[in-house]
């Protein structure tokens, strides 16, 4: 009887001490919350968050067959630069002169695609890039331009468009720069977003970044000994859109990418020159391609690039799709019969200081 009488007594009192200590603990947790995520963005904001949102939904998303697949897995097992813990070796802070930018044109473009890019973002980092084309150009030269007249068909086939990026790809073996980005002549490339975007990587990682044209993996018949043939699935950067690769994940490559190997690989896919990119990356090599909203080709619909975000893409583009041009939409100091792909004037609005801007 006694015990139930103080059990009665007791009870309210065990109960309430319950809750205090459920709302102690709770209050402990959600002020601790916040000290997990302080670390200083290295990039405006908004980008910052726009990279994250390219890079970590994608790459967990993404299981590349093999059992050697993932960016991290990759790191551990090939070691050079970083610990088992992952630590890293940090380099010296990224500069644009550490980008080797490789320019894809041909040329029937140097008086019409090429011009307007020396015109504009080409004279912003005219030191680092590199004209990779088919036909000798002495004034392009005497400007003091980094030309390299490949010895390719001047053609859009597979083969000669192969045969180009993988002058691009030993041109930037052989220069010893840190990353190599590769554009065409109908792109519009930010330097300073490029960086932004480049400097938001570990420097030691095995990083591929661009972005796809298709939305799901591309399927290739991969060519094997007695003509047998393998059905692989990968992603892979549109070339039209601009993609980068690391000096580590580019050294990587060099079995299948290297002089001759770039076009026996493409040959061996039956697949241009940026699907062979993706196809050693993520198949050979067994890293994911980074998937990243900045890079844009004529493939997409360019209208729906919001004005305000315009700085902070990393390229842009234009052409001609349905007989109509799709390009971006910017106001400005030019009209769209003064300039149809919008360059000049989104030239003009990241470097209003430009001599020939009004
Ligand atoms: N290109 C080339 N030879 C050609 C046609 C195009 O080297 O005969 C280059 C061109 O300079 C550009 C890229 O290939 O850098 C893509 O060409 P384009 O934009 O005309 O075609 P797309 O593939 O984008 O439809
Ligand atoms: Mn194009």
């Amino acid at each position: 009887m006694q015990t139930k009488r103080w059990i009665r007594r007791r009870l309210p009192v065990f109960i309430f001490t319950f809750f205090i200590i459920l709302y102690v603990d709770f209050q402990l947790r959600s002020s601790s919350l916040p000290k997990l995520s302080v670390a200083p963005p290295r990039v405006p904001d908004a980008l910052h968050r726009s990279i994250q949102q390219a890079t970590s939904p994608t790459r967990d998303a993404q299981s590349p067959a093999g059992s050697n697949s993932s960016s991290s897995s990759s790191s551990g097992e090939h070691g050079g630069h970083s610990t088992s813990e992952g630590a890293h070796v940090t380099l010296p802070e990224l500069k644009l002169g550490d980008i080797f930018i490789a320019v894809k044109t041909t040329g029937r473009f140097h008086q019409t695609r090429l011009a307007l890019l020396l015109q504009t973002w080409i004279s912003r980092t005219k030191a680092h890039t590199f004209i990779f084309t088919d036909t000798e150009d002495e004034d392009l030269r005497s400007e003091g331009y980094n030309m390299v007249v490949t010895d390719c068909q001047s053609d859009h086939s597979q083969q000669a468009l192969s045969c180009k990026m993988s002058a691009e790809y030993d041109g930037f073996m052989a220069s010893g720069k840190r990353w190599f980005c590769h554009v065409d002549d109908d792109n519009y490339l930010n330097p300073e977003a490029l960086l932004s975007l480049l400097s938001a990587f570990a420097q030691d990682g095995d990083i591929y970044v661009g972005k796809p044209s298709l939305d799901k993996p591309i399927t290739a018949h991969e060519l094997l000994e007695g003509n047998a043939t393998r059905e692989v699935r990968f992603w892979f950067a549109t070339g039209g859109a601009g993609f980068c690769l690391s000096r580590r994940l580019a050294e990587k490559m060099a079995p299948w990418a290297s002089g001759s190997r770039f076009e026996q690989t493409s040959a061996t896919i039956r697949l241009p020159d940026d699907c062979t990119v993706g196809f050693i990356v993520e198949k050979r090599l067994g890293v994911s391609m980074v998937h990243c909203p900045l890079f844009h080709s004529h493939l997409e619909n360019l209208l729906l690039i919001s004005h305000r975000s315009i700085p902070h893409q990393v390229t842009l583009s234009y052409g001609m799709f349905e007989n109509k041009m799709n390009s971006i939409e910017v106001k400005g100091s030019f009209s769209k019969e003064e300039d149809p792909s919008r360059f000049k004037t989104v030239h003009c609005k990241l470097y209003p200081f430009t001599s020939w801007c009004p």
